[in-house]
């Protein structure tokens, strides 16, 4: 019994390292901080020492990277785009938008707080952010997939009602295809 505890922690030790070891991100450019990101992917700053590099279509990516404010309508497409990511799946939020509405705190359509609409796993502070600090953003997500504790995509799911509440509230033209595990 003891040496199959021991045997799951070694596997367990081995994916995780694996995982974090190999982030496809789809960045959906919704801001301004959205021009950060050829410097931190390109030769300077060359991201991809770390593993972190560019996917093409939803179901490839491994990290959803939101770069900025959001508005309603963009909200809706992000959320679709989430929902056909396959799991294990993690939530970047750069940016103080992504935060707390940062300067569009008070606009009629951008959202305050990402987290209450997608399971945001690691927020990068700063109007903008820099590379360092969007390269030190997936160092942290890293030691939280090392740890295990990157679980968000799992934690959507067995909480999706109370994302749809949050969601409807504010989307109100929803026609959206469902979830489909
Ligand atoms: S946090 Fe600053 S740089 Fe980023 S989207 Fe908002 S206003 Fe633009």
């Amino acid at each position: 019994m003891e040496n199959d505890k021991n045997s799951q922690k070694i596997v367990d030790y081995i994916q995780n390292f694996a995982r974090k070891q190999s982030l496809f991100v789809l960045a959906y450019g919704t801001g301004c901080g959205a021009i950060e990101i050829p410097a931190t992917m390109t030769s300077r700053y060359d991201a991809e020492r770390f593993g972190i590099r560019g996917a093409a279509t939803p179901r490839q990516a491994d990290v959803l990277l939101i770069t900025g404010y959001l508005s309603t309508k963009t909200l809706k497409r992000v959320i679709r785009v989430y929902e056909q990511m396959q799991e294990p799946k993690y939530v970047i939020g750069f940016g103080s938008c992504t935060i707390n509405g940062g300067m569009y705190f008070d606009s009629y359509n951008t959202i305050n707080g990402l987290d209450q609409y997608l399971p945001v796993d690691v927020y990068i502070n700063g109007c903008m952010p820099r590379p360092e600090a969007v390269i030190s953003g997936f160092v942290k997500l890293q030691e939280l997939i090392q740890d295990g504790k990157a679980n968000n995509g799992e934690k959507y799911r067995e909480n999706l009602e109370h994302y749809r509440t949050n969601q409807k509230k504010i989307i109100k033209n929803w026609k959206m295809p469902d979830y489909n595990w």
